[in-house]
């Protein structure tokens, strides 16, 4: 299909130019007809081909993530496997991972990872210190109640009855 393409008649004509068709320079070299150089005829290529490389490489990627897998964490949505469901939501679904949660009543404060994901997060967090970070964003967390704290959706929503508190 691809070469196909690239062999069409219309595109297979070679035009004998004098400049380089992506800087302008003048074609010293008789092995170039099109562009002054390797480095320009691969500028041209890599942005003409970029579209159908990233297909390509989607593809590869969904071949490779539809298969189920103990280590990873299937999308509810598209049904493959990822070791983090809530980046490949962000980037595939246009959904954040909080949604993605609320949609499918997970758990909100929990990560969509494997466990162990989770423990080797956690062990380099120990390792590089960035455990330290939580004692510096201790002042902005709300206990249970602060006014400032928003509402909940989703999971918690789940044993929330409006009854109960407004009669
Ligand atoms: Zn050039
Ligand atoms: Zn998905």
């Amino acid at each position: 299909m691809y070469l196909k393409n690239v062999m069409n008649k219309n595109t297979w004509k070679v035009k004998h130019r004098k400049t380089c068709a992506v800087c302008g320079k003048l074609i010293t070299s008789k092995r170039f007809r099109t562009y002054c150089s390797n480095t320009c005829r691969n500028k041209r290529n890599n942005t003409k081909y970029a579209k159908h490389r990233s297909k390509l490489q989607t593809a590869r990627y969904d071949a490779l993530a539809s298969i189920p897998s103990k280590e990873k964490k299937q999308c509810k949505i598209c049904g493959r496997w990822y070791v983090q469901v809530g980046t490949h939501v962000v980037q595939r679904h246009g959904m954040t991972a909080r949604e993605y949660r609320e949609k499918f009543n997970l758990p909100l404060k929990k990560g969509i990872v494997p466990k162990w994901y989770k423990e080797f997060k956690g062990k380099q967090a120990l390792d590089n210190k960035t455990c330290k970070n939580l004692k510096q964003g201790k002042k902005f967390r709300y206990k249970k109640g602060d006014k400032r704290a928003k509402k909940s959706t989703g999971w918690k929503s789940r044993r929330y009855k409006p009854d109960q508190y407004y009669g």
